[in-house]
């Protein structure tokens, strides 16, 4: 088996990855909390554990993967303030909470499949594992790094601190944790800042809770994955994945759980993807940049000048190191939409070639073989190994016009390279005419809505009422923006 290289986030150095059990590696990355489309920010992740889940798999091991759904606990302050995501949006939406929740699995999962990002082993909710949380709450509170507090239990970060070091994984010391921590509001039952919570005693108000020893109430947000992690891996397991945002507090708060619990971090490997700016700003909600997957894909944001097809998205993101930031631009996105087409032209040439008989090997394709797969062996290097593929596109185009002999054995490596690497690891497929659709369908958009906004100009209200219906009698609302501009969006 070849050696694979990981980084490591809690040394800080990359190591030369060694898995528990020789033949079964297990991986568990935080999933979505499930109140809203899935946008940018999930595609990473998404896409990022995919090529790993993928290579471990080609380079011959088993793979257990273990990707949450996180509906409950999840409150809007990160830590443990505020109300449940999912409970206002099911709030705001007069919708069942699980109603919310089965809404937005689905359209992630639509995402996801769009992405063609392969589903994981076990994809666990955290609603469905209450007992088992309520169980690790009494255990962290027997070890004696937890204390009751008006029917909730609070995780005591200081005497934890004092025997195992809080914030290795972060690499903050423990004053350093209090930023972007809430000042008490006076409802806190919490004894210090530094603390968070395990268990949270509903309000009247609170519409998702369950009967504990301490209260009717809900788990706090990070003790689901400590707990569906060791079910479903073990106490001790290889690879904990996640996006960097999720660094502190989430993974700093699991690993102190799992410490106080069982008396191991349980993860060897932690691996942090970077995130993902728009034309160099942190994507949110209030900067007006937010971008929904679905948007992407059919070019129906304001921002964006077209429509980006699924895999230019995952063609996008690969040509950036996971660890990297990855911004997000019109003219990046075009780029990208360029180099697949490229790249995909080349897999369908190169299904095609016939070899030289009497050539002399090309001692180039074995090397750029060697070359591609020590990229993705370090730490996953997908930049660095679509570019060695690239100077095999050069090769199969040579090919092509007959400036390069291949013989039997390099047309094979050069096939096997687009097979094993380009749509098996990276995940790439050849997408059909969607995209040149979508543009058709954004190109007409634009034309319609230019009409419109001239007969608005003109005062024509006959005309601009008229295409507003009839857009929607065909299923599209139309929203017009401050700035002057329009979004629309097919109505389900
Ligand atoms: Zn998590």
């Amino acid at each position: 088996m070849r050696n694979f290289y990981i980084y490591n986030t809690l040394t800080r150095t990359k190591e030369l990855f060694k898995p528990i059990h020789p033949d079964m590696v297990g991986m568990y990355v935080c999933g979505p909390t499930v109140y809203g489309d899935a946008h940018l920010g999930h595609a990473r992740p998404g896409v990022t554990y995919d090529v790993l889940f993928r290579l471990l798999k080609h380079i011959g091991y088993k793979v257990r993967y273990v990707r949450n759904i996180t509906d409950v606990g999840h409150l809007e302050n990160d830590a443990d303030a505020g109300e449940d995501k999912i409970a206002k949006k099911a709030r705001l939406e007069a919708l069942e909470p699980m109603e919310v929740v089965q809404t937005y699995t689905i359209r992630y999962h639509n995402a996801m499949t769009r992405l063609n990002v392969l589903p994981p082993s076990i994809e666990p909710h955290a609603s469905g594992h209450i007992i088992e949380q309520i169980n690790l709450v009494q255990r962290i509170l027997d070890s004696g790094f937890a204390y009751i507090s008006n029917g909730s239990v609070y995780f005591d970060v200081q005497k934890y601190d004092k025997v195992h070091k809080y914030g290795v994984l972060s690499g903050r010391n423990l004053e350093e944790t209090k930023e972007g921590t809430r000042n008490l509001d006076g409802q806190d039952d919490k004894r210090s800042p530094f603390d968070f919570a395990l268990w949270k005693k509903a309000s009247p108000e609170h519409i998702m809770h369950w009967p504990s020893p301490w209260s009717e109430g809900f788990p706090g947000w990070h003790l689901e994955c400590s707990t569906m992690s060791e079910k479903y891996l073990g106490e001790e397991f290889d690879i904990h994945g996640g996006g960097m945002d999720l660094m502190f507090p989430h993974h700093e708060c699991e690993l102190a759980q799992n410490v106080a619990s069982r008396g191991t971090g349980g993860v060897h490997y932690w691996m942090h993807n970077n995130m993902i700016t728009i034309n160099g700003q942190k994507m949110g909600k209030s900067l007006g940049n937010f971008i929904t997957l679905d948007e992407l894909f059919n070019g129906t944001h304001r921002l964006l000048e077209q429509a980006y097809s699924p895999m230019t998205i995952r063609f996008f993101i690969l040509q950036a190191h996971y660890r990297s930031t990855l911004d997000f631009s019109n003219e990046a996105l075009q780029a990208a939409e360029k180099g697949l087409k490229r790249m995909l032209q080349a897999a369908k040439d190169a299904r095609k070639l016939q070899p030289t008989s009497g050539a002399a090997s090309v001692p180039e394709v074995n090397k750029l073989k060697e070359q591609i797969y020590d990229a993705l062996l370090d730490d996953l290097n997908t930049p660095n190994a679509l570019s060695y593929m690239f100077e095999v596109v050069r090769i199969v185009n040579g090919a092509k016009d007959k400036s390069i002999a291949l013989n039997e054995e390099d047309c094979a490596v050069v096939k096997a390279l687009f097979d094993d690497i380009v749509f098996g690891v990276l995940g790439l497929v050849e997408e059909q005419s969607d995209s040149a659709s979508t543009k058709v369908i954004s190109g007409l958009m634009d034309m319609v809505m230019d009409i419109r906004k001239t007969a608005k100009a003109e005062k024509n209200w006959a005309v601009s009422d008229k295409i507003r219906d009839e857009l929607k009698a065909i299923g599209i609302q139309v929203k017009d923006t401050k700035d002057g501009g329009y979004e629309w969006t097919l109505s389900d």
